[in-house]
């Protein structure tokens, strides 16, 4: 790289770069700062300092899903539900999502628990697989996920 580019490449990274709060925190993660005897959460105080007050009934959304990042700019003010909307989304897949184990998911390939977090539907069939294997036989049989997936694929074609 000539040192323009390296110039300039870096300068975009920086710019998205996640400002670390190296202070304390809270016990869910969150960088906090005494000011005058008060504790506050130190992404707000960075928010504020950077764009105003925040609004009652608004919270501020790590878009970087950072929680520690005070950035400003990693920062949104959204409501309450809105950011709640926001942490169901960011806890489960979507589609189109590619999982842990590589399943890419399409329509059905997700499966919605009572919380809102969406999983893997390939992956929880093969957890419930293990799960009800490991009971039902403790010596006998030792694998019987490859027999599943040998039918699987029979079954396949
Ligand atoms: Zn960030
Ligand atoms: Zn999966």
């Amino acid at each position: 790289m000539t040192t323009e580019l390296t110039a300039a490449f870096q300068a975009k990274v920086r710019a998205s770069d996640c400002l670390v709060w190296i202070g304390a925190t809270n016990n869910q993660g969150y960088g906090v700062i005494v000011v005058e005897g008060k504790h506050h959460l130190a992404h707000r105080v960075a928010f504020a300092a950077e764009f105003g007050p925040i609004a009652d009934g608004y919270v501020i959304d790590h878009l970087c899903r950072v929680r520690n990042c005070v950035n400003p700019m990693h920062l949104e003010a959204v409501t309450t539900a809105e950011n709640n909307r926001r942490g169901r989304r960011a806890r489960g897949l979507a589609v189109g999502d590619t999982c842990n184990n590589g399943h890419v998911i399409g329509e059905g390939d997700l499966y919605e628990r009572s919380s809102g977090a969406t999983e893997c539907q390939h992956c929880r069939r093969s957890c419930n697989h293990s799960g009800k294997d490991r009971k039902r036989s403790t010596t006998q049989r030792r694998a019987p996920r490859v027999l599943d997936d040998l039918e699987a694929a029979a079954r396949a074609g």
